[in-house]
């Protein structure tokens, strides 16, 4: 049976604030986005509308003075879409041809060509898959156990708690380090006897008199109940294979992430951890045509705002390609849809047959 074959100006991978914000802006636009999310899976740990949908209060999203649930806020961002004509499809994308415009997208039934692409598919928290710690009703997760301390950290059940954070890299220091404004003491429990994190963030969390860490420990199990969140956590000396049970009262789990970007692997430049690569002045990739916005091209900020601050962006980047305007490449370099090369210093235009010609306006005399 051959595939329906769906034809858009603009199509964004993933419902995140990223890509629903991108949604928002193109679909004012009058280019009709058609955005592709995959169906919930615990075990692939998609969920439609990105990581906010595992968060319970949100205290840091702008517009909210008292704040607001994190699937709340998501509903919001998709109706404001939706509103403006988004279209929306739910499915797994099983293959992604960047080769040609328009590129193609393959799903079980359709082929989906795209004249340009949005990508916004987010990286999930790693997690240590032990009992305890998946969302609520499962175990504790969003009531006590937490994977982003920016977000979390600051709620009243975390308020002058001993709590523990699990790593020994960059983000289990800078979680660590942000919880002790709130926390009475924050353990920092990893599984060998040093560290991971630069020595700059090492040095920071060895002088915080509020940090202390437990070295060559594994957390097995985390401890709690419903009403009375986390209690404390199941933990093994690695060296002398005793276990015993840590009291505290907030878990923050800080093992890395992983940007979702299997699906683009030898076609998008990516960093050395995965991440799609975008030079800051605008969201495109090494293909002109395809933008990148949220988590999967920022590992730094990883905030709902700032993903939404690149959405907007990644959306106004694609309306100027569609549009015939220069947009700026991640070399500098500047390149439209028919295909003229703008050079870095913006002196010449290198037309489609190779034809160069001056990039200055008629009439200014050169010095
Ligand atoms: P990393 O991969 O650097 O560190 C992960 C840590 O988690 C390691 O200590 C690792 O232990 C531990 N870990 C991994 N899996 C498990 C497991 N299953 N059980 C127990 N422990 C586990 O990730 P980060 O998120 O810390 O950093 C990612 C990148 O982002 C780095 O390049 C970092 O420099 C950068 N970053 C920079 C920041 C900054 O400069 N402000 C802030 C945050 C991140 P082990 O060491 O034994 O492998």
């Amino acid at each position: 049976m051959s595939k329906e074959i769906l034809r858009r100006e603009v199509v964004i991978i993933g419902s995140g604030p990223a890509g629903l914000t991108a949604a928002i802006y193109t679909a004012r636009a009058n280019l009709h986005p058609l955005l592709v999310d995959a169906p919930v899976n615990s075990e692939k740990q998609t969920t439609p509308g990105g990581q906010l949908m595992i968060t319970t209060d949100v205290e840091n999203y702008p517009g909210f003075s008292e704040g607001i649930q994190g699937p709340e806020l998501m509903e919001e961002f998709r109706k404001q879409a939706e509103r403006f004509g988004t279209e929306f499809l739910e499915t797994w994308i099983t293959k992604i041809d960047l080769r040609e415009r328009p590129f193609t997208l393959e799903t079980e039934d359709k082929a989906i060509k795209a004249e340009t692409l949005i990508i916004a598919s987010g990286a999930s928290a790693k997690w240590l898959g032990i009992p305890g710690e998946a969302k609520v009703p499962e175990g504790l997760g969003g009531h006590g156990v937490s994977a982003c301390a920016t977000c979390d950290g600051p709620l009243p059940a975390f308020r002058n708690k001993h709590l523990v954070v699990i790593g020994g890299g960059d983000t289990a220091m800078e979680e660590a380090t942000f919880l002790t404004r709130y926390a009475a003491r924050v353990t920092v429990i990893h599984r060998r006897n040093t560290l991971r994190a630069s020595k700059i963030m090492q040095d920071k969390a060895f002088k915080n008199p509020k940090i202390d860490f437990l070295w060559d420990t594994a957390v097995q199990e985390i401890l709690g109940t419903m009403e009375d969140g986390v209690t404390g956590v199941r933990i093994k000396n690695l060296k002398t294979s005793e276990s015993s049970v840590f009291a505290c009262h907030g878990v923050f789990v800080a093992i890395g992430h992983k940007p979702n970007t299997e699906l683009f692997k030898g076609q998008l430049d990516m960093d050395e951890m995965g991440y799609l690569k975008t030079n800051g002045h605008s969201m495109a990739t090494n293909i002109p045509g395809v933008f990148a916005c949220g988590d999967v091209q920022d590992h730094y900020y990883r905030q709902a705002i700032t993903a939404a601050g690149t959405g907007c962006m990644a959306a106004l980047d694609a309306e100027r390609f569609l549009d015939s305007l220069p947009v700026t490449m991640p070399a500098g370099d500047e390149i439209t849809i028919e295909g003229e090369h703008i050079t870095p210093d913006h002196e010449k235009i290198i037309m489609p047959d190779g034809e160069v010609v001056s990039n200055k306006p008629e009439g200014v005399i050169a010095e």
